[in-house]
């Protein structure tokens, strides 16, 4: 049994309200929503950060962003949302599982984090 939140998640050990999901990756929406929509974008392969994808990560890592754009539109907010990915700990990331944030219906820059 892995360690990492988003592989148990991944692999129905810990429940999510998902959102979306294909055979690169999964969404479901953030336990802690600091958004109207609040999602969660996850590769199935489990990436710690960033910094841990390789040259041959590159399509996955496109595929985060237009899976954003479907998830995005079909919530009806085609029309405005936020991205957003930490990385490491001084970047703020506290799950070590490469997850790209999409944040719709709200958002206030004055909280912009
Ligand atoms: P990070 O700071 O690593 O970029 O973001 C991690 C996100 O995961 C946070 O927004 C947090 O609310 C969310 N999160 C933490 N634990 C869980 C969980 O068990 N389930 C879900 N769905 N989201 C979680
Ligand atoms: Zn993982």
């Amino acid at each position: 049994m892995t360690a990492c939140l988003f592989c148990r998640i991944r692999d129905g050990e810990i429940p999510s309200t998902k959102v979306y999901e294909d055979e690169h990756l999964l969404a479901f929406k953030d336990i802690y929503p600091k958004a109207p929509l609040h999602v969660l974008i996850v590769p199935r392969k489990h990436i710690a950060t960033i910094n841990d994808l390789e040259e041959s990560d590159a399509e996955l890592a496109g595929r985060l962003f237009l899976a954003a754009k479907k998830i995005a539109a079909e919530a009806g907010y085609g029309d405005g949302y936020r991205v957003l990915m930490n990385c490491g700990e001084k970047g703020g990331q506290v799950i070590f599982h490469l997850h790209l944030h999409l944040m719709a219906g709200f958002y206030d820059h004055e909280q912009d984090q």
